[in-house]
């Protein structure tokens, strides 16, 4: 078993990040919480109903980010699955709620509509049959027919493919599946057969020479990737160290998961995450998200990390 667990980013304000995940795209607030490393800022976590692994995408929200730029060494691309035929309805939601998009195109046979968020972070949606039959989170505004699913893949820039291949391949378990001008698609799924759509595919996308990327509002800060154990997580290390002399940092943890670190031969910065315990750890999953929660360890805290975390709520979204 293999696949994305969640990818995290960096946005500049916390209630229009909100407002946008949200109320435009309809995902769940499944987690409100601080950077562990950094309990000055929030840590938001959106996704499914439960936060199913696959289906998150989390923000450390910074008021004072400095823009982003894409580029070689980063996720230039995070691409959500919905139903096969929901393309219209985001166009024209878009549309509705000033969303900066663009046509929508093909690759592997796929339809996408690229988008971005109101950081500049690269978006898309992907078209897809097998998205139907999977449960829709239906609370925020979207319906089932339309709702997004989790995320499909991500789009890694690179100079070069061999090194982040094997990075993909001999230590996460994915295999390369198909190649398209300059994409290589790899799948977490079986041989021969489709990328799944929870989590499933990772794209390269070999971009030579361009400019490296800087980090900033609307970049990917790091992409997690899914243990189904404390001891498979270790065997990824092991394999990352013995066969690919990469060294992974030690178990940390973050209290709905426990995640390892390491960067990618390409300069991406890549997590391990056990499925267990889930966001569920700390709150019923009727009530994600609804309050701040805090680790244990930063609870003491909290007067003083409530009166520095800037406000959520002041900003709705316009529908
Ligand atoms: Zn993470």
């Amino acid at each position: 078993m293999t696949g994305l667990h969640h990818v995290t980013a960096i946005a500049s304000d916390a209630a229009a990040n909100l407002a946008f995940y949200r109320d435009v795209l309809g995902l769940r607030l499944v987690k409100q919480t601080v950077n562990f490393d950094d309990p000055g800022t929030h840590h938001l976590y959106f996704g499914d109903e439960g936060g199913s692994p696959g289906s998150i995408l989390t923000f450390f929200p910074h008021a004072h980010a400095a823009p982003s730029r894409v580029g070689v060494g980063q996720v230039g691309e995070t691409v959500f699955a919905v139903p096969e035929a929901a393309i219209g309805y985001w166009t024209e939601r878009f549309i509705a709620h000033g969303v900066h998009f663009t046509t929508p195109e093909k690759r592997f046979g796929e339809t996408m509509l690229p988008f971005q968020d109101r950081d500049g972070t690269r978006l898309a949606l992907v078209a897809l049959a097998a998205a139907n039959a999977l449960p829709a989170w239906t609370g925020d505004g979207v319906g089932a027919a339309h709702a997004i699913r989790g995320i499909r893949s991500v789009t890694m820039w690179i100079a070069a493919g061999d090194r982040s291949a094997a990075a993909l391949g001999k230590g996460l378990g994915f295999r390369e599946l198909a190649r398209e001008g300059n994409f290589v698609r790899f799948s977490a799924g079986q041989d021969g057969a489709p990328a799944p759509v929870m989590g499933g595919a990772v794209d390269l996308r070999v971009v030579g020479d361009f400019l490296p990327g800087r980090m900033g509002a609307g970049s990917v800060h790091h992409v997690a990737f899914r243990a189904a154990s404390d001891a498979d997580q270790a065997a990824m290390a092991d394999r990352l160290r013995q066969d690919l002399g990469i060294e992974t940092t030690e178990q940390k943890d973050r209290c709905y998961f426990r995640s390892v670190y390491f960067r990618e031969p390409s300069g991406v910065m890549f997590e391990i995450a056990t499925d267990a315990p889930g966001f569920a750890v700390d709150e019923p999953v009727e009530t994600l998200g609804s309050t701040l929660r805090l680790p244990p360890w930063l609870e003491a805290a909290r007067p003083d990390i409530e009166r520095r975390l800037p406000a959520l709520e002041p900003l709705k979204a316009a529908s």
